[in-house]
């Protein structure tokens, strides 16, 4: 004789819990919205941005990075005419 399989009060399925958490600025429950700041704060939409959340990430040296890197990447190139 077979087991049945584990109906626990008729469930068949659990339901993962949405993932919930706090802006660490306005402390409202934040579901799915929630970003991840590159400071690795967690925030709301609205308060992602760097100037709502006084971010200490250090935009500039990032910008500088990204600047070299594109500077690098770009090669000078002929320009023939047709
Ligand atoms: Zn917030
Ligand atoms: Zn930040």
């Amino acid at each position: 004789m077979m087991d049945p399989p584990s109906y626990t009060n008729g469930k068949l399925f659990q339901m993962q819990p949405l993932v919930i958490d706090l802006c660490e600025i306005c402390h409202k429950k934040v579901k799915l919205y929630v970003v991840q700041c590159k400071c690795k704060r967690k925030l709301c939409k609205n308060h992602v941005f760097s100037q709502n959340h006084e971010c200490d990430f250090d935009y500039k040296s990032e910008g500088k990075l990204i600047l070299e890197k594109t500077l690098v990447s770009v090669q000078p190139q002929k320009v023939d005419k047709i």
